[in-house]
């Protein structure tokens, strides 16, 4: 089948004796039953919910997967990851992984006594020298956000193949199984927080773990149930609707970032642009042969903090707002922003980088957004900003 036509073409609520075409939403905490003494079907939403299975068929289809299941955030899905780790294992970590996952690495499994080591995750020798007896989980992230680095997952998986303990799992949101089906390529474990792109609308946080081996799909499914942080009936409608519409969005959004990423290369206040569709990128090949496009997030750098800072502050069609894959376009600089978790020690990015989530608007619109907002911000006479003065980040406690 089309991918287009699976994305909207499913059983939308198998038994249901009203043949509804969308999905209900089970909007209940239990379930009764015939008998005191049977168990039969669902029970209680914490372990199973109608609403949410549909949606979960719908994620383990996206990514060619055996069993998917969703949480309550992407944060909540690695962890139940992380869940799979004990005392004593060995963890190998891209090094620029997103800043919530090396908070969870560093603060929450460390002082578990589970040991982390890093790696730049474009470079397979890397990981060849850092995997060790103990190493049980590899997690890498390809490409990288925001630098877009590139991970060879083929390669990365016969070396966790080969070692015989280690699983490797990638956390495919910045792409999408759209673009991306890490599991084809050989991934034991595809993380992704749905909040982006999946659910494509910013309206809704939630979380997947897709994985093709059976004892995996059990130990998450049974930590899930134990803690309760699967994702709620609405928040699973909600992203399962979002999901028949990704094709759509990912493919409209990824051209207007490839329009964009041109405009900027282009353009003389600009350092560097970091986006895997320019083919002068250095994971651009590679990505090639195992995406089936860029995406729709780039960065870039102007080669000062201020000038950066200005910049944002002068768009008008991009919301200054971290997280990505939704809609509208929004601009962010990760290092006040998203990776401000990050300790200024291991942070590896650039302080004047911004990053830009390109939304589904026209692509003219944009490019003329940015060269409106690049002249205010390189102007050498700039007193204070002034138009962008009403303008907040919201940074808080991510
Ligand atoms: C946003 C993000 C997460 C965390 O997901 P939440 O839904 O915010 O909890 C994890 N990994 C990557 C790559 C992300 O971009």
């Amino acid at each position: 089948m089309d991918r287009y036509t699976e994305l909207v073409h499913f059983d939308p609520c198998p038994g249901d004796p009203h043949r509804a075409t969308s999905t209900p939403i089970y909007q209940t905490a239990t379930f009764g039953r015939e008998a005191a003494d049977t168990e039969e079907g669902y029970d209680y939403t914490r372990s199973g919910n109608p609403t949410r299975t549909a949606l979960e068929g719908q994620l383990a289809r996206l990514e060619n997967a055996r069993h998917a299941l969703a949480y309550a955030s992407g944060m909540a899905a690695l962890a139940g990851v992380a869940r799979l780790l004990r005392p004593g294992d060995h963890v190998v970590a891209g090094s620029d992984v997103y800043g919530g996952t090396h908070r969870l690495l560093s603060r929450v499994l460390e002082p578990l006594g589970v040991a982390i080591a890093r790696f730049p995750s474009h470079d397979a020798d890397a990981l060849a020298a850092a995997l060790r007896r103990e190493t049980k989980l590899v997690l890498v992230e390809t490409p990288t956000n925001p630098l877009q680095q590139v991970a060879d997952i083929a390669a990365l998986s016969a070396l966790c193949r080969a070692h015989g303990r280690a699983r490797l799992a990638v956390d495919n949101t910045v792409l999408s199984p759209w673009l991306q089906r890490p599991l084809d390529l050989g991934a034991d474990i595809v993380i992704h927080s749905a909040t982006k792109h999946l659910s494509g609308h910013g309206d809704v946080t939630a979380g997947v773990v897709a994985t093709n081996h059976e004892d995996v799909a059990e130990r998450l499914a049974f930590h899930r149930n134990a803690e309760g942080n699967a994702l709620a009936p609405f928040e699973s409608w909600l992203l399962l609707r979002g999901t028949k519409t990704l094709g759509l969005r990912v493919e409209r959004a990824q051209n207007a970032a490839e329009r964009v990423a041109a405009f900027l290369a282009a353009r003389p206040e600009i350092r560097e642009v970091y986006f895997v569709g320019l083919p002068d990128h250095p994971g651009h090949t590679l990505h090639a042969r195992q995406a089936r496009g860029p995406g729709a997030v780039l960065s870039f750098t102007t080669g000062s903090v201020e000038t950066s800072r200005r910049l944002c502050e002068a768009l008008s069609l991009f919301t200054i707002a971290v997280s990505f894959g939704s809609l509208a376009s929004t601009v962010s600089m990760p290092c006040a922003m998203s990776h401000a978790s990050v300790p200024a020690a291991d942070r590896t990015l650039p302080s004047d980088l911004v990053r830009l989530s390109i939304g589904i608007e026209g692509a003219d619109d944009l490019c003329a957004d940015l060269d409106r907002a690049l002249v205010a911000a390189t102007r050498a006479d700039e007193g204070p900003a002034t138009a962008g003065a009403s303008r907040r980040a919201v940074v808080g406690a991510r």
